[in-house]
């Protein structure tokens, strides 16, 4: 009869990342909607999504992703009101996120 024991040792770990990417504030002169997040020193906050979401394995490559993202454009659109008033389609203007 096979004893327990063997599972103790056994376990199906995962494999931890070696190094996880911090959040750095100078993001922030790039993405200006960026700011640390509560959530710890691997996660951003993005200001106009009003959320918080991981760079802890790409770094700024997750915040370029995020900026590309379909949720973020929608939120910086929002708030800067460039599309009248009801608007609910999914074609953003690109050219209109100015530096
Ligand atoms: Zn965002």
């Amino acid at each position: 009869m096979m004893m327990d024991q063997e599972d103790a040792d056994g376990q199906n770990h995962q494999p931890k990342p070696r190094t996880l990417c911090r959040y750095l504030s100078k993001w922030e002169t790039t993405f200006h909607y960026l700011t640390s997040s509560h959530e710890g020193p691997h996660y951003a906050y993005c200001k106009m999504c009003r959320c918080n979401f991981s760079v802890g394995h790409g770094g700024k490559n997750d915040v370029s992703q995020h900026d590309k993202s379909l949720k973020h454009k929608r939120a910086n659109h929002t708030l800067g009101q460039y599309l009248p008033y009801g608007y609910t389609g999914t074609k953003y203007p690109v050219h209109l996120m100015q530096p």
